[in-house]
This record gives structure tokens, sequence and C-alpha cells, in this order.
């Protein structure tokens, strides 16, 4: 039998996004999450007797424009299907989906390990579009399960990837990069918590070498992408554990416990055939036009991936630099109308890399929401240029700008002002301190002139202090180096 270790993993995803609409897939209700139980539902999506769907052109618009930003094609013509289940948050027993002849197929999704300078590629097998279920709730009330109906019809794309991961760390990787470009192109908020992305993971093992697939199983329920990663390391111990005892991976769909940090079993999974799938003789095929493709093409945003290496060829800057400020969009945006005034984008780069992404994440805010404003940092960064201010005199600024919410481009001269806080660069002022703080250490001064030359550093501070941190450091060093000399 094969050793642990001559065991690969295969993994395929299956993810459910919710599309950022106004109204539902097929009828006008209005889409929103949180609102009392209910209330937004009506005969189309409760699938009362002899109502009818119409499909909502915005949520086709988003779902291409989801399909072209993931290399796929997109079919000129597509066919909405029933999916037929039971269950008690699908009043109408079935779900429409697509099946034989989904919207989109054959695309591709660059996915990069950190530290990988070449992405490799996964492949992307179809997206297609279909309505979303209700919701079960089993926690509201002791004895019972509650049904909640908002949900039903709600947009959503199905992305079903090819079985090309082998570890949970390339899963997690993929799942960055889908969700960074479902951001970038404003379709999904992508709120894993509130469920507008759901992630499935299908997962078997095989020897190594092997190319036939072995027996999968398909994991859910996982509530975050840190969830994913530890669902699939336990499911595919599992799996190999298994095996080696001489027992079979058993085809079924297994749930993520968060709590137990385990997996266990849901239900034998359904094949597709149990579902009875047929053409939805409710609604006609989709049929798109070839104009309309190409201005979605069109209208896509610069996608994370050509704006990483974009930010390496125009602004010269790191690959681990263009990495972690094209993560999220609103960054880049920062990013950008930051250098426009600085024109210095490495400057900039470190500035929102320390601090601007420290104050995000003390003030749990997004770039977009900061309210230190591009033009309020890039007249910062200018004051510590022009050695108005130094540099640990400017981080106190940025503080006070947060603070205050004044973070356009007056706040940080305006704030040095009120605050006193302008660098003295006067060279008597400075020559006093160096004196002073030299005449409070006649033991450190001796030592200093006896070779102990890391005592500058010391000095340095004790002239810092004096000075209340408002002495131009490049000045301070200067002098004392003199002074120093004796
Ligand atoms: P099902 O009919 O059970 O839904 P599909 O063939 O439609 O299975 O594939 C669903 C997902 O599972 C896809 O993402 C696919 O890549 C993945 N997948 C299929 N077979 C395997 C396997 N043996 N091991 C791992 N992933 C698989
Ligand atoms: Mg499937």
């Amino acid at each position: 039998m094969a050793e642990d270790q001559s065991m690969e993993a295969v993994i395929g995803l299956e993810i459910h996004v919710q599309l950022q609409t106004r109204e539902k897939l097929f009828c006008a209700d209005v889409v929103n999450f949180g609102a009392p139980p209910n209330t937004h539902v009506c005969p189309v999506c409760l699938g009362l007797p002899g109502a009818l769907p119409v499909l909502n052109r915005e949520a086709v618009a988003l779902a291409i424009r989801t399909s072209l930003a993931f290399g796929c094609t997109v079919h000129r013509r597509s066919v909405f299907a029933r999916k037929n289940y039971f269950y008690p948050d699908l009043p109408k027993g079935y779900q429409i989906s697509q099946f034989e002849e989904p919207l989109a197929t054959g695309g591709q999704v660059p996915v990069r390990l950190e530290g990988e300078e070449v992405p490799h590629l996964v492949r992307i097998r179809r997206i297609h579009m279909e309505e979303d279920a209700g919701k079960s709730i089993h926690d509201r009330f002791p004895e019972a399960t509650a049904v909640d109906l908002n949900r039903t019809g709600t947009p959503l794309v199905e992305m079903v990837s090819e079985p090309d991961f082998r570890t949970p760390e390339q899963v997690r990787a993929y799942l960055d990069q889908v969700k960074r470009t479902l951001e970038y192109l404003e379709v999904s908020d992508c709120n894993m918590e509130e469920g507008s992305l759901r992630v499935d993971a299908n997962v078997s093992i095989r020897p190594q070498g092997v190319t036939e697939l072995g027996t999968k199983t398909e994991l859910k329920n996982m509530n975050s992408f840190s969830n994913v990663e530890k669902a699939l390391r336990v499911e595919i111990s599992r799996q190999i554990r298994l095996v080696a005892e001489g027992g079979q991976v058993e085809h079924q769909t297994l749930l993520w416990d968060e709590r137990a940090g385990d997996v266990r079993p849901m239900r034998s999974k359904e094949e597709s055939h149990d579902y009875r799938y047929f053409p939805d003789p409710d609604l006609p095929a989709l049929e798109l036009s070839e104009a309309w493709i190409a201005d979605l093409r069109e209208g896509l945003p610069e996608l994370p991936e050509e704006r990483r290496r974009r930010f390496v060829s125009e602004y010269g800057l790191p690959e681990y630099d263009a990495g972690v400020l094209t993560a999220h969009r609103s960054l880049a945006d920062y990013f950008e109308e930051t250098v426009e005034q600085t024109d210095d984008p490495k400057e900039s780069s470190n500035w929102l890399m320390g601090p601007i992404l420290g104050l995000m994440k003390e003030r749990d805010e997004t770039a977009a929401e900061l309210p230190v404003r591009p033009k309020g940092l890039a007249s910062l960064i200018e004051l510590v240029d022009s050695a108005v201010v130094n540099r640990r005199v400017a981080r106190q600024v940025l503080e006070k700008m947060a603070e205050s919410g004044r973070g356009g481009a007056e706040a940080p001269s305006a704030i040095v002002e009120e605050a006193g806080l302008a660098q003295i660069s006067d060279a008597g002022q400075l020559q006093s301190w160096v004196e002073d703080a030299l005449a409070a250490h006649p033991e450190e001064v001796a030592r200093y002139r006896g070779g102990e030359r890391r005592l500058q550093g010391f000095f340095m501070g004790e002239v810092m202090k004096r000075s209340r941190g408002k002495a131009d450091p490049g000045e301070v060093a200067r002098i004392l180096g003199q002074a120093l000399k004796g």
C-alpha cells in the first residue's frame, strides 16, 4: 500500500457569490440582508401557482462581468433549468439554476503563493447563474426551526473550478484572488459571515503520480477562508488515515464543525440525476448580443493582477509593495492619488504600508473610509520632505489628523502650526541642547571619546528629548558630531 508521504490531495472548489443587485433575480423584491424575516417576498420568489419569473438584466450584466474578468467564454445562448429538491427553505420545490448550457465556461484565475513571482493558473470549468434559497434558522427558537424567505431568489453566480489544487495553501491563495477580483469588479460585497460568498470544497486523495481521480467528499459550512483551510487539512488527513488503515473514502457531504475543529457527515451525496434538471418552461433561453458582451468587456476595470504588474513597472515598486498595495482596490486607489501629489512612489508606499495600514487596522476602516485622505497624506509627506517636521513628529500629526477627522490637504500644516510641532533647525537652539546633553552625561562623553561610537545614538536621543522630538535630526547629528569630537 502507498505510504502517507506518497499520497497527494486533489481539491476543486465551488464558490457561490451573491450579486450586488437592488432586486432579486426573477422578481422586483428588494435584496436586503438583515431585514425583518419574510418581509421581502412575493408570489414569484415564493413560487405561488401561476406567478411568472422575469429575468433581472442588472444581475445578468454582473454575471457577465464576473465571467469575463476570469477569462471565461460567455455564451451567446444559455438556458435556465429547474433543479428539483425538497427543503423547508425552498417553498417552490425547485431552484432555478443553469445546468447543461451555462452562461460561461473555460476561464482561469492567476494564483500566487506568498513569495512566488509567477502565478500559476487555476482553470475555471464554468460560471453559471442561479437563484438563492431561503434560510432555515435553528438558533432562534428552542424547540423549532424558523424559516426566513427574504433571501429566496437573490441572484448568485456559481463558479466551479477544475480540480487544480493540491494543497490548502493554494486554495487560500485562490480564494483571496477571487475575492479581490470580485471586489475590483464591484459585483459583490463578498461578506462571508453574511453568506454573500460561500465556498464548498471537494477533496480526494490519490497516490502521487496517478492521474485518475479518487472518490471525493464535499466540505460545506465553512464561514471564513481560514476555516476552509482548516477543514481541508482535517479532511485530507482523515482520508489518508482511512486509506492507510485499509478503508475506502465514501462519496459524501461533510459539514465543518468550527467548535469541534472537525468534519462530520451531513448526508450521502446525491448525484446530479437525482435533481431531475429540466429547462424551466417559464423562462426563454437567455440570448445575449455580441455587442452587449463587448460593451461589458470594455467596461471592465483594471484587474488586480494587471494593476500589480503596473505598480512594479510604472512606479518601480518592489513586488512585495505592489502585492500589498493592490490587495484592495481602495488601497491601490489611495496610493495612486497620493503619488499623483508627492511624485515619490516608494516614500508614499512606505507611508501606506506602515502608518496608513496601521491606522486602518486600529480603526477598522478601509482606505476609502479613513478620515485621512490621500491629499492630506501627500501634504504630510511634503512637510517631511521639506524638513518642516521629522518623521516621528509626522506620525503624531497623522494620528491627530485621524482623531480630529481633518484629513485634507490643508490639515497637516494647520495641525503643525496649532500644536507647535514644526521642526527646529535653528543652529543656536540645537547647539545649546547639544551642549546641555553633553554636560549632563560627562561619563558617556568620556566613553564615547574612548572609542564607544555607539553612544552617538544615546546622545541623539538625549537631544531629541530636550527638543520634545522637534529637532531636525540631520542637523543634530552634524552638530553633535562636532561637539563630541571635543
Ligand atoms: P458533482 O457532480 O459531485 O458536483 P462535479 O464533477 O460537478 O461533481 O465537480 C464539482 C467540483 O468538484 C469541481 O470543482 C471539481 O473540480 C471538483 N472535483 C470533481 N471531482 C473531484 C475529485 N475526484 N477530487 C477533487 N475534486 C473533484
Ligand atoms: Mg456540483
